[in-house]
């Protein structure tokens, strides 16, 4: 979960850089003109906040707990949202935990306010009054009943006694057994069997199962679900005690199997076959059809076992629907804390920074990158994306190596890592977006097929140059890069031709290199054949980078030894206008006929 620390004035200064060392990942945002030290400025937090809330960002505001108040006050309304909000004082001596108390809010002021030595303002009903959080349970137990939580706690804090507390495990913690005894009205009970439930009772399952499973491909996720349910409910499994979903790596890309680990809660984990095949002696239901399909005996069933070792059980045998299959595994003893075995499907995420700027990117971005723990990418891309991204393996690579960088980025999601693949820009635009998908279509790599591919769009140097300059694409436009690398000439020059007699604006995309410097006049040339000298041309280079230059020609006098590979060129149409602005310099915008349909020439 991304976490914000917000801070409004240099005095908070060293609370801050506390805090931040304590949550490394923080990103620290300053209210710009009165905080020197923080990754991104802001300038109002009645905007800034709302906008991390509705994200779902943990926020840590340095500042009154009344300031942050009421910035969020029009959004608490959505309940659903309700990530952590902490107001911390700026001499670092409280911590007040705001909003989702039990969400995170609670622990992670407690934690806060051991670190700084400071006062957690807990002030949460039931954490007070019972000292312990009953819907935190530990790592390991989940509470299968938490639609009986609110009842439990309001009879609890009404005077209302356990009647067994004293014999569960400290399941949320030692607490549990100072809560009063001696009723008979409120249980806990811990189990991983299935209960019939009572408002009256709070039943924590412990997380000592595996369900394996296997389907066909294209299975519905529903009847999957649906086996699964009734499968658990004849054999007396309670759903929160599965730790996790696991099956052969071959279905890491089954819809329906990520579906139901997402229902269930837990973590979707696959193995190979060879680990599968290994658990041959202890499967109950071997199945030669199934060898003869996947390679293995059983998935279910081997999978499961997998998942709990040597020293574990089957609980449930494989129990079979049309096209679906499941099982049950069990620890020999214990519960999973943490899900440690088996392998995540990887993920690779094809990112655009935008041209430089940290606030041309998008939320979504940050929200990406938080995600990953290793990023593919050229050297300086990752520079610009400063604090982002901080805490990540990073693989760098030269420009020049695309497809080295490519290949590397799919090899790494293959071993079930989340890859971010940056790319300046949007990742789909003359960059590796086109790159990993062409490798996964000639790769010859079954793995790279499964992986999950998620593209962030950013803003195209087109994009960026049209609006620094003003509306040059306002109409009808086109791309085209001037490299002749990987695209042969006559292909690009024909491309020019058609452009030029459509009348497009032109953006040129790689004008010009150390060792390429006749295209771009070629290119001007041809576009002469359609449109005037006159031509306003803008080049815009080094956007949103400390470099910026942004500067206006005309196709007549445009000057390739002004132009380098760090520039965009974009050629207005016939129709596009240079106007003067007060500042002395010029708006290139291209007319849509609005003027036209008023009877107005330009
Ligand atoms: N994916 C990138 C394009 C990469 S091709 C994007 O969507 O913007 C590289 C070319 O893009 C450069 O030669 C230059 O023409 C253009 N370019 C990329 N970033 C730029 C920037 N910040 N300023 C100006 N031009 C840029």
């Amino acid at each position: 979960m991304r976490t914000a620390i917000v801070t409004l004035a240099n005095v908070a200064e060293p609370v801050v850089r506390q805090l931040k060392a304590l949550l490394p990942e923080a990103r620290v945002y300053g209210r710009v003109g009165r905080v020197d030290w923080c990754d991104e400025h802001f300038k109002l937090a009645s905007v800034l906040l709302p906008s991390l809330y509705r994200e779902g960002v943990t926020i840590v505001a340095v500042c009154s707990s009344g300031i942050a108040v009421r910035c969020l006050g029009p959004v608490l309304a959505d309940k659903h949202l309700e990530p952590p909000v902490l107001s911390v004082a700026s001499d670092g001596s409280s911590v007040v935990p705001l909003i989702g108390g039990h969400r995170g809010a609670n622990a992670l002021a407690r934690q806060l306010a051991d670190h700084l030595g400071a006062h957690a303002a807990i002030t949460t009903a039931a954490d007070v009054t019972l000292g312990v959080a009953l819907d935190e349970p530990l790592p390991g137990y989940r509470l299968a009943t938490p639609e009986h939580y609110p009842n439990a706690v309001s009879r609890l804090l009404a005077g209302e006694t356990l009647c067994d507390g004293s014999d569960a495990p400290p399941v949320v913690g030692e607490g549990v057994n100072t809560l009063p005894q001696g009723g008979d009205a409120l249980s806990i009970r811990v189990t991983a069997s299935n209960l019939d439930s009572e408002p009256g009772c709070l039943h924590y399952a412990p997380q000592c199962h595996v369900l394996g499973v296997g389907c066909e491909r294209g299975c519905d996720p529903d009847e999957l679900v649906e086996l699964v349910t009734s499968s658990l409910k004849s054999a007396d499994i309670s759903p929160a005690s599965i730790a996790a979903v696991v099956s052969l790596d071959l279905k890491s890309d089954e819809p329906a199997v990520h579906e139901l680990a997402a229902r269930l809660g837990v973590p979707a984990r696959f193995f190979d076959a060879p680990t599968l095949a290994r658990e041959r002696a202890r499967l109950a239901n071997p199945s030669d059809v199934v060898e003869s399909e996947v390679g293995v005996p059983g998935v279910a069933e081997g999978a499961a076992l997998a998942a709990v070792g040597a020293d574990g059980h089957l609980a449930m045998e494989k129990c079979k629907s049309a096209r679906a299959t499941c099982a049950v595994a069990a620890r020999a003893e214990g519960v999973f804390d943490a899900v440690s075995f088996g392998q995540p499907r990887g993920s690779l995420h094809l990112i655009g920074t935008g041209p430089g700027q940290a606030d041309w990117r998008l939320p979504a971005v940050d929200r990406v990158l938080a995600e990953c723990t290793d990023l593919v990418a050229y050297g300086y891309y990752v520079d610009l994306l400063g604090a982002a991204a901080a805490n990540k393996t990073v693989h760098s690579f030269s420009l020049g190596e695309e497809e080295l960088r490519s290949r590397r980025a799919l090899e790494l999601a293959a071993e079930g890592k989340t890859v971010g693949l940056v790319c300046s820009g949007d990742p789909g635009v003359y960059a590796m977006g086109a790159l990993v998908f062409e490798l996964v279509e000639r790769g010859g790599v079954d793995a790279w097929r499964r992986v999950e591919i998620v593209t962030t769009p950013g803003i195209t140097a087109l994009q960026a140059a049209s609006a620094r300059i003003g509306a040059a694409i306002g109409h009808d436009f086109c791309a085209i890069s001037l490299s002749d690398l990987l695209t042969p000439w006559v292909v690009i020059e024909k491309r020019l031709e058609a452009a030029a007699m459509g009348d497009f604006v032109v953006a040129f995309y790689n004008p010009v290199s150390k060792k390429r410097d006749w295209q771009l006049p070629k290119a001007r040339e041809i576009l002469l054949s359609g449109r005037p000298a006159s031509t306003p041309v803008v080049l815009a280079r080094q956007l949103g980078r400390a470099e910026e230059s942004v500067t206006t020609t005309t196709l007549g006098e445009l000057d390739s030894t002004q132009v380098d590979m760090f520039t965009v060129v974009l050629v207005g149409s016939s129709q596009s206008r240079a106007i003067p602005r007060g500042d002395g310099g010029e708006w290139v915008y291209t007319p849509r006929g609005y003027n036209r349909k008023a009877g107005v020439e330009l």
